[in-house]
């Protein structure tokens, strides 16, 4: 690895689409939409969407026509639904680029209309209480929608909702809202060739929130959506792998103080590695003195506290050379410490282990 390099993340696009495949043969939905906002969790966009329809997507998902917009500018054509705008949008990139805006009031769907949007789909909120018009708003926005669609504007192409995944019950209740709401579209003649309200814990857990498409991000890139499942038992593989090389070795006697604060103390004379990786590249602080790194078939814990730019490890006497490959986090069945383990360590979800992986970090593919 030379410098530009140094700090790398391994993208195997070949997992991301066989997790694509293996999530699709069990929803059997008509539609698979790919969820590749904030940089396909970190993975790439253009990267992830490409392998995602490799696997059989046919639609991609981001936030904003500008995450959509690289899509396009990357070369893929795909239809992609956006569903959280700027107060400020007025979605003329949108139509230009034929994306399908996701509108989640009255007034998002009157500015759609007025910069000539052909396709929206009308989010509802169903119990996450984010975005998505609200019940008591479904009949005006549907008496709205249904007079735009019938005289030559916005065509409904789908209605959407977000599921709260806090528990059956909690999910069960938002599915009886959803189907409230396009029983309310119905009532106004509008028959969506959409619906969908399951992300991948939806998808796989909860058959019932399948409809007829199902919006998979985490899923796509091999973590689970629930906590304390590992992917492997899902049969999901993790595509990333963050690594870097070792910067210097070092051998120091029994009792020094390691990184800011002295958070760590050796209790013996010891090598310390030192890891040019810290959480400006998305490594969460809050990890320090408890994840591990792996470096030549070995998992050490990272000593001291987490730095903006490095982290250090106490490697005892085990030969770790400067140069040698250092594994922040990678697949568990090849050995080496998971995003889970980064995320229990941290006190967070892999989601987040994953999609903040810094711009540092080089992006590189692997097919395997
Ligand atoms: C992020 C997001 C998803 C994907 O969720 P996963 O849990 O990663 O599958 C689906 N739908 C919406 C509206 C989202 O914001």
């Amino acid at each position: 690895m030379n410098s530009a390099s140094l700090r790398e993340a391994v993208i195997d696009i070949s997992a991301i689409s066989a997790n694509v495949e293996l999530i699709s043969d069990l929803t059997e939905t008509d539609h698979f939409l790919a969820v590749v906002k904030a940089d396909g969790y970190g993975h790439g966009a253009a990267v992830a969407a490409r392998a995602a329809m490799e696997g059989g997507a046919d639609w991609l998902g981001v936030i904003d026509g500008n995450e959509a917009a690289e899509l396009r500018a990357a070369g893929i054509e795909a239809p992609i639904l956006t569903w959280l705008h700027s107060p400020f949008e007025d979605f003329a990139t949108h139509a230009e680029l034929g994306l399908d805006v996701g509108v989640s009031s009255i007034d998002e769907l009157n500015r759609a209309a007025a910069a000539g949007v052909s396709n929206v789909q009308i989010k509802v909120d169903t119990g996450l209480s984010r975005n998505g018009v609200v019940e008591p708003e479904w009949d005006s926005m549907f008496e709205l929608a249904a007079s735009l669609q019938s005289s030559g504007g916005p065509r409904i192409r789908g209605i959407f909702s977000h599921l709260a995944n806090a528990g059956v019950e909690a999910d069960s209740i938002q599915l009886a809202a959803f189907e409230r709401a396009s029983g309310t579209a119905s009532a106004h003649g509008i028959e969506p060739e959409l619906l969908h309200l399951a992300a991948t814990a939806g998808a796989i857990g909860f058959p019932a929130s399948r409809f007829n498409l199902v919006r998979v991000g985490i899923g796509c890139y091999g973590l689970s959506p629930f906590s304390g499942v590992p992917s492997a038992e899902l049969g999901l593989k993790p595509a990333m792998q963050l690594r870097t090389s070792v910067v210097s070795v070092r051998r120091v006697p029994s009792g020094s103080g390691v990184s800011y604060g002295h958070r760590y103390r050796t209790d013996r004379e010891t090598s310390l590695a030192l890891i040019p990786l810290g959480y400006v590249d998305g490594l969460p602080r809050s990890a320090s003195n408890r994840a591990k790194v792996w470096i030549n078939e070995e998992k050490f814990k990272v000593s001291g506290t987490i730095a903006m730019d490095q982290l250090v490890v106490d490697v005892g006497d085990s030969t770790v050379r400067t140069g040698d490959q250092a594994v922040i986090f990678g697949d568990p069945l090849e050995g080496y410490p998971s995003a889970d383990d980064w995320a229990d360590a941290a006190e967070t979800i892999n989601y987040e282990i994953v999609a903040r992986v810094g711009s540092r970090v080089q992006r590189r593919l692997r097919e395997s």
